[in-house]
Order: C-alpha cells, then structure tokens, then sequence
C-alpha cells in the first residue's frame, strides 16, 4: 500500500537525516484504491459516517439528512437565554441516498439540548446569524487552518503515485522545533493539478507529465492571530473567511519550504516546483533545477494570489475558555451565555491542536457524548 509517492518522501528524509514515521490509519481492509482524499466508496476508512453515526441510528437516532439549519432558537426563560431548537430547511435527496426521515420543506426541532457541530467555518456563522451574544466580540476570531504548501518534483521515471493509500508517510522532525510537519498527500489527476504551478501551456505540460511527478506538502501549526476570523455576511448570506500568515509564521514557512525542496531532491528529483508566481533570485518564479537553488525560499513573501496555500485543518473559532472574555464556551463545550447550547467540533478547540485534527475532534465527541449522559440532570432533560 506504500505508493512511490510515498516511498520518496521517506528516502529524502532518509538521505539528510530527517525522520520520518508511518501515519496511524484509520482504515480497515483497504483496497488501496487511492480515492482517500475523495471519500471512500468502499466504506473501508472509518469516518464517522460507518462508526459513530451507525452506532446512533442502531440505537434509534433520527437523522434528518439534505438539511440546512438556518438558526438556533433561543428563548428567555426565568431571567436565562435558553436554546430550545433549531429551523431550517430539508432539500430533495440527491439520487442514491437513503431515503430520508422528513420530507423537503421547512423544517423546525424542539429539543432539550442543542449540540452544535458544523465545523470552523459554519458554526461560528451559525451562531452570529441565530444572534448568539457576543459581548467580548471574539465570536470567529483568532480562526487556524494549518496553512500548507505543496512541493512538487519531477522525476526521471514513471511512479506510482496516485493509487496505494495517498497519505502513509510523514515527518514530525521539525514539529517541536519549527512547528510543522512534512505529510504525504496525493490526489487524482484533478485534485493534483490544483497544486501543480502555472497557467496554459505550463500547467498543461506538467499535466502531461502526471506520472512522472511527485508530491508532498509542508503543514504549518499555525499561531492565533485574532484579525484572522470567520463572520457572517448577511448580504451575500455565507460565510467569509479572512486569513493573512503572521510574519512569524512566514518565517517558518520559508524554512519548511527551503527545507522541503531539499528533501525533494535528496529523493532524486531533477526539478522542483513550488505552486508560487513569485520571482525569487534571477528566477522568475520558485522552479528549482538544483539543490542550493533551495535557499531561494528565504526571499517568498507568500502574497495572496501568487502562491497557493492549502488548507483542510480549520479549527478554534468559538474557543473553549473558562474565562467568558477569551472563549464563547467553557471546557463542557457549554455557551457562557446560552443555557442547554454546547458546541462540540474542531471550533471549539482554544488553538490549534497541532495535529491533523480529526482524531481530537471524535475523541472530543466521545468525551462529551458521555459526559452529557452522565450529566442529563444538568440540562434538565
Ligand atoms: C480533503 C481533506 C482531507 C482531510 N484529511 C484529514 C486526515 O487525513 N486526517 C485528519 O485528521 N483530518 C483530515 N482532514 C480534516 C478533517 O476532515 C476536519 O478537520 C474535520 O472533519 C472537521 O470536523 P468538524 O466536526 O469540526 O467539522 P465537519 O467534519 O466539517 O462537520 C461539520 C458538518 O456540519 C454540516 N453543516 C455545517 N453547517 C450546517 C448547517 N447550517 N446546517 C446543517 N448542517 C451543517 C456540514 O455539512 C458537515 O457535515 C481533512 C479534510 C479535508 C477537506
Ligand atoms: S485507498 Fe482509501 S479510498 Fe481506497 S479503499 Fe483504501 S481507504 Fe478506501
């Protein structure tokens, strides 16, 4: 199941001494089909969707799926804003789905609790949209994505590099000291050529050229900035993100990307490319055909628009805090300022937690599944 792809990333580290390490994974019986990033077809990864949520809808749970919650409902009650459910909206199921428990329409729950898990991005916009106060003004704020770079080198010979399991290898060599990781991670031909450099005829030819590339990425652990932050804009009714790198995070992003491009070509490729237009050196943009080429890195500015920087790791935009002026929740993942609402997914982590998060967030949902059921008392229920 270890792919090519793979393979090169451990031999550059290899080769100047960097570790590098297996990922755990979280799949069963693989067929090493390479769709990771896609989605399984095959039910093989472990995602909540073959775990928890089947255990729930053994259990007797009703999923209302094709649904969008418009707002939470509040409610006054003794001199306390309580949330009392949520409205919404249920769409046609797209075909192949499972046949849903409600019909198209609006939709509105009445519920003890209100457990609120749309993920870094929608919950805060959820909240500011259902008005959640927000005396502090910290509702969004202080948004981490673990920006990451591609590194793309372009090998002599034909690899494989796309099917195998995509992401089996990473280095956590430089987390304690530099705060990131170099992680393996490949795509399709169309999810690769969001990462690959150039327009027309250039991307074209690396296009071309598919089989013979291989690629890796740099993944910061980035720090809070609190200008960096989701909100909610009612006139275009969606969710804006606004995210600039700090200077110090620019910082460790050069040294990862000199670094990496070194890895790359410890690993035996004859060009490097970084997904970047900015001129470095005499080069007009980050095409490296040599090594010492590498040091070039020190002179990217990381501009919006010229270079690409990925990220799938949004977390800690309604952030868990026992103080109310830092954080919307406390450690319970309980609004300070709604009873019966508690926030329980990667936003209410307080920063970043400086992994791939997705083993945090189920363990946070398992945390406080049974502590809530340990504590219906607490809630009323
Ligand atoms: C391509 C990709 C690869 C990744 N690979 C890894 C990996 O290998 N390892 C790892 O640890 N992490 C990985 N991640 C990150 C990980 O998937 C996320 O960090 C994690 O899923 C976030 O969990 P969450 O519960 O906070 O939010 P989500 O998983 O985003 O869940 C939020 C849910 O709420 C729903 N929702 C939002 N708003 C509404 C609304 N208004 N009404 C109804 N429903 C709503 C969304 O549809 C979604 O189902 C990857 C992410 C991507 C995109
Ligand atoms: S390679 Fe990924 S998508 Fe394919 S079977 Fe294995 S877990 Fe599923």
């Amino acid at each position: 199941m270890f792919n090519d792809n793979n393979l090169i990333l451990a031999k550059g580290c290899r080769a100047l001494g960097i570790a590098a390490k297996r990922f755990e994974l979280n799949m069963r019986d693989c067929l090493g089909c390479g769709y990771c990033t896609e989605g399984c077809a095959y039910d093989r990864k472990q995602g909540t969707m073959i775990t928890f949520i089947a255990d729930a809808l053994s259990r007797g749970v009703q999923l209302i799926h094709h649904c969008s919650i418009e707002e939470i409902v509040f409610e006054r009650r003794g001199g306390m804003t309580r949330a009392t459910g949520a409205r919404g909206s249920v769409r046609a199921s797209r075909p192949g789905s499972q046949p849903n428990t409600v019909p198209p329409g609006a939709l509105q729950i009445a519920a003890g609790i209100v457990v609120l898990c749309g993920g870094s991005i929608e919950s805060p916009a959820l909240l500011e949209r259902s008005s959640h106060p927000d005396p502090q003004h910290i509702l969004g704020t202080g948004l981490v994505l673990h920006p990451s770079l591609p590194v793309v080198g372009l090998m002599d010979r034909e690899i494989v590099n796309y099917r195998g399991i995509s992401g089996a290898i990473f280095s956590d060599h430089f987390y304690e000291s530099r705060g990131f990781y170099f992680e393996c991670l490949f795509g399709h031909p169309v999810y690769g050529s969001f990462v690959f450099p150039g327009v027309g005829a250039e991307h074209f030819e690396l296009m071309l050229g598919f089989s013979r590339t291989a690629a890796f990425g740099v993944m910061l652990v980035d720090s809070v900035d609190l200008a960096n932050r989701v909100q909610w804009d009612r006139m275009q009714r969606k969710a804006v993100i606004r995210y600039r790198l700090t200077d110090a995070d620019k910082s460790r992003l050069r040294f990862a990307a000199q670094t990496a491009v070194e890895v790359m070509f410890a690993a035996g490729a004859r060009e490097v490319l970084l997904p970047s237009e900015e001129p470095v050196g005499t080069l007009r943009a980050p095409r490296f055909q040599r090594a010492e080429q590498a040091a070039l890195c020190a002179e990217l500015r990381f501009r919006p628009h010229r270079t690409t920087i990925t990220s799938a790791h949004c977390q800690a935009t309604v952030k868990m805090s026992e103080d109310p002026r830092l954080g919307m929740v406390n450690s319970r993942g309980e609004s300070h300022a709604v009873q019966n609402l508690l926030v329980c997914d990667s936003s209410a982590f307080p920063t970043s937690c400086g992994a791939n998060p997705m083993i945090s967030i189920m363990s946070l949902a398992r945390y406080q599944g049974r502590r809530v059921a340990a504590e219906l008392a607490r809630y009323d229920l």
